[in-house]
C-alpha cells in the first residue's frame, strides 16, 4: 500500500480517526522519495533484519519489509495497532508490538524475532526522547557478550544529530558527542526538511547513521569515565578543572596533577578535551584515587 504521501495519509488518518498525540512525538513522514532515501542509507538488504521503533501508520515499515528479511515494529500508541493491521496486511515478514521500546527486553526482541541475530535499528524518532532511545540501545548493547545491534540509522532533529557527530572544540561538541563516539562511527548523512512531515514540525531534521564499533575502544573504568566527562560539562563557563571539582569527586589539586602529567595547561576547558583525553585522565585519576 502506498501511503507515504499527503493525501494517502489523511485518508487513512480519518478512515481510523485517528488524531495526532503531541505527547508520543508523532510527526509521520509524507514523502516517499525521503522514506526510500532513509532505507537505502540504512543499508538495509534481504539477510537483515530491522528493528523500527515508532512505525506511526506504517509509512517507512512497509518500504523496511519490501527491502529486509524480517521487520519488528514497536510502537507505544495502541490506537495506531488497527491502523498498522490495515496498512501492513500484505506483509508476512513484519511483526508490530504495542510497547514502549524504552521498556523492552531487547535480547529477548532479538532472540525472538531475529534468530538471536543483531538488528539493524532504522526509525524516525519520537524528538521528545531520542537521546534516551539511542543511549539505552547503546548501553544495553555493550553490555551483553552477544550484540544485539549492528547498526543504527535514525532521524532525529538536526540540531541533536549536529551535536551526536561534533568535534572537540566546537560549540555542539558535549557529552552526548562523546558517548556516542565512545560506542559508535556516526555519519550525518540526510538533511531533511520539515515539509515532508505530518504535522510539520518547527525544526529540521537529519538521519544519522551510526555504526557499531566492531573492538571496544578501552578504558579501564567505563563508568568512572563517564562521570569524568558529565561533570567536565556539568559547566561549559568554566575550566575542566573547576567544573569536575564542583562534582567533588576529585580535589583541584589532583585534577592539576593529571592534566600536568598528560600535557595539558591547567586552565584548559572540557569542550578542547578529545575521547582519547578524557580516557588517559580518567585511567590516570582513577589509579591515584
Ligand atoms: N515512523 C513513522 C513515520 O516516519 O511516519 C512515525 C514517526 S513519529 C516521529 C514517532 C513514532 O514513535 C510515533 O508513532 C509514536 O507514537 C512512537 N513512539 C513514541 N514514543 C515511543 C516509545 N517510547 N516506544 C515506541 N514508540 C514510541
Amino acid at each position: 500500500m502506498q501511503i507515504a504521501n499527503p493525501s494517502a495519509t489523511k485518508d487513512i488518518l480519518e478512515r481510523f480517526g485517528f488524531s495526532f498525540k503531541k505527547r508520543f512525538g508523532q510527526n509521520f513522514l509524507i514523502d516517499e522519495n525521503v522514506v526510500r532515501k532513509i532505507v537505502r542509507l540504512a543499508g538495509v538488504s534481504k539477510s537483515d533484519g530491522v528493528l523500527e521503533i515508532g512505525p506511526g501508520i506504517g509509512t517507512m515499515t512497509a518500504v523496511l519489509a519490501d527491502e529486509a528479511k524480517n521487520v519488528l515494529a514497536v510502537e507505544i500508541d495502541k490506537s495506531l495497532m488497527d491502523v498498522l493491521a490495515y496498512t501492513l496486511e500484505e506483509y508476512n515478514n513484519v511483526n508490530v508490538l504495542n510497547q514502549d521500546i524504552l521498556r523492552c527486553d531487547l535480547e529477548d526482541l532479538r532472540d525472538t524475532y531475529n534468530d538471536g541475530k543483531p538488528f539493524k535499528v532504522v526509525a524516525n524518532l519520537p524528538y521528545y526522547i531520542t537521546t534516551p532511545i539511542i543511549m539505552q540501545l547503546l548501553e544495553t548493547n555493550a553490555k551483553k557478550d552477544k550484540p544485539l545491534l549492528e547498526s543504527i540509522t535514525v532521524m532525529v532533529q538536526k540540531e541533536v544529530a549536529l551535536r551526536m557527530q561534533a568535534s572537540p572544540g566546537t560549540k555542539d561538541y558535549g557529552a552526548l558527542s562523546l558517548a556516542i563516539e565512545y560506542y559508535t562511527e556516526p555519519e550525518l548523512v540526510m538533511n531533511v526538511p520539515a515539509s515532508v512531515f505530518m504535522p510539520k514540525p518547527n525544526v529540521d531534521s537529519a538521519v544519522i547513521r551510526l555504526s557499531l564499533r566492531k573492538e571496544k575502544i578501552k578504558v579501564n573504568d567505563e563508568a568512572a569515565l563517564f562521570s569524568l566527562i558529565r561533570a567536565a560539562f556539568a559547566n561549559r563557563r568554566k575550566t575542566f578543572i573547576n567544573s569536575v571539582s564542583g562534582s567533588g569527586e576529585y580535589n583541584k589539586e589532583e585534577l592539576r596533577a593529571a592534566l600536568k602529567k598528560t600535557g595539558f595547561d591547567e586552565n584548559i576547558r572540557g569542550e578542547a578535551l578529545s575521547l582519547q583525553d578524557y580516557i588517559a585522565l580518567s585511567d590516570l585519576l582513577k589509579k591515584h584515587s
